[in-house]
């Protein structure tokens, strides 16, 4: 992800002289240097504007540049916003105002009117904010000081965001099988899909997936088991089935590798020609930050590389994660989530073991490997794309992960255990009455704020449930934007 940049654009005029626009210049640069050294991508100053050209030119230079993810706007003194109608208006990229000031005091001595023509961020930020209001732009703007922590991490959380815009437009998801028969919410538009996220979503044959699997040299699965072995502890004597999974990561990551996709789906119902449902090795490709669902679920393995491409140099982890089953006693009311073979072990609490177990549901000619674990405490969120028919609606939920309250030690595969917000029973309410699915990414490294931001960048509905809401208010809230996003 580190060939993206980030371009500042800093609005002034022509009114205050050459004298003052060096200055702005020169400061604007020396920001973007030392912001470059704070957030996790460089941010590179381009031009102090003072015409429409000089900001059409920029923008028309930005949405044609790939390494260039977003533009961050600033006005150190006041720029007249008309001239910036025709550039903000053919802005493809996301674009974020950055309302701050070089200065962090008003010096109390040297203050006179020279100092507030030069320093007048806060009248100029007000202009250039009116101007994108008023456009509708889809913005985000961030208020502080900055050499602040505070707004350098909101900052490079908004940066992170957009790279996940960038992943987006360039995703290309496998397929492999059809969605599990009759699923509804799995199902959806891969044509709007694709116009309103960049999405490209096709279909290989299975087949050609078994073809390259027998083309596995007996080399290449040495060198894969090498890499198991060190990662994880092996706890079973069926080696030959661990050596199979080897050779279906090998197959698999070698086709989307050809064809550039980042992420793949594949379905128990049709294995023609496995003995195993890859599970140890969707779960390495996982831990490669490829996405991956379940039951033919393509929206949910886009949404999982994006968010593994966002959470990129974070402290955590995002899996495909399904909501399995729930702990009712009172007090201590969790939802148990796992998966029939395929959690990522990035949100593993510790050392992931190989087992193998038998599994009855689907083609399974042989007991698959696959990595057991327990998912890490701490603050996350699940997060769900649903097709409503004409639009997306991505809905996002706080929880919070708990090291599992019992061992369960007959369970066969990897578990994560959390508490949703506000609390189990109201959570439950809100999620099924927004139709958010079974399946979901769960993040520990992306926050809301972040999905509130990539969603409003990709033009999508956005709902969040938070430790504040009810299923009342919530109710209202889908009605009116049903209602809204039905005007747009
Ligand atoms: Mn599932």
């Amino acid at each position: 992800m580190k060939q993206y940049e980030f371009w500042f654009v800093v609005g002034s005029q022509y009114l205050y002289g050459p004298e003052v626009l060096e200055t702005v210049a020169a400061r604007a640069a020396e920001m973007a240097e030392q912001l470059s050294g704070k957030l996790p991508y460089k941010l590179v100053y381009k031009v102090t504007a003072k015409t429409n050209q000089e900001i059409t030119d920029v923008v028309k230079e930005a949405n044609y540049d790939d390494a260039c993810a977003g533009i961050v706007t600033w006005c150190h003194t006041f720029s007249p916003s008309k001239m910036w109608i025709n550039g903000l208006a053919s802005l493809q990229k996301p674009y974020c105002h950055l309302a701050t000031q070089y200065n962090k005091e008003i010096p109390n001595e040297e203050i006179d009117m020279d100092f507030m023509n030069l320093n007048q961020a806060a009248h100029g930020d007000r202009e250039h904010g009116f101007i994108a209001a008023r456009l509708r732009m889809p913005r985000k703007v961030i208020a502080g000081y900055w050499q602040d922590e505070k707004a350098q991490t909101r900052l490079g959380d908004w940066m992170k965001a957009a790279v996940g815009v960038a992943v987006s437009k360039s995703m290309k998801v496998m397929r492999f099988g059809d969605n599990m028969r009759e699923v509804a919410v799995t199902e959806g538009d891969k044509v709007e899909v694709q116009t309103k996220l960049g999405w490209q979503v096709n279909t290989w044959a299975v087949g050609d997936l078994v073809k390259e699997m027998n083309a596995v040299t007996e080399a290449e699965i040495d060198a894969q088991m090498a890499v198991y072995t060190a990662s994880y502890d092996v706890a079973t004597d069926d080696i030959a089935a661990i050596r199979y999974q080897a050779k279906e990561e090998i197959a698999i990551k070698k086709m989307m590798d050809a064809e550039g996709c980042k992420a793949f789906s594949n379905t128990f119902q049709d294995l023609y020609g496995m003995e195993q449902l890859p599970g140890l090795a969707s779960q390495h490709l996982m831990a490669q930050d490829y996405g991956y669902g379940g039951e033919g679920d393509w929206k949910v393995a886009a949404m999982t590389a994006i968010l593994k491409a966002m959470g990129e140099g974070g402290n955590g982890a995002s899996a495909f994660m399904e909501d399995y089953t729930y702990h009712l006693v009172e007090g201590q009311e969790y939802s148990l989530g796992a998966h029939m073979l395929e959690v990522c072990p990035s949100v593993a609490a510790g050392k992931p073991r190989i087992e193998t177990h038998f599994l009855g549901i689907g083609m399974n000619e042989k007991d698959p490997a696959r990595l057991v674990f327990e998912g890490k405490a701490g603050k996350a969120i699940v997060v769900s794309l649903v097709d409503m028919g004409g639009r997306l609606r991505l809905i996002v939920q706080d929880i919070e992960a708990v090291k599992p309250i019992m061992p369960m030690p007959n369970l066969p595969v990897a578990r994560v255990m959390w508490k949703a917000m506000p609390n189990l029973t109201t959570g439950v309410e809100c999620w099924i009455t927004a139709g958010g699915a079974h399946h979901t990414v769960l993040s520990y490294d992306v926050s809301a704020e972040q999905m509130r931001d990539w969603a409003r960048m990709m033009d999508i509905e956005f709902v969040h449930i938070t430790k504040d809401t009810t299923p009342e208010k919530l109710e209202e809230e889908l009605f009116l934007k049903d209602l809204a996003w039905k005007l747009k």
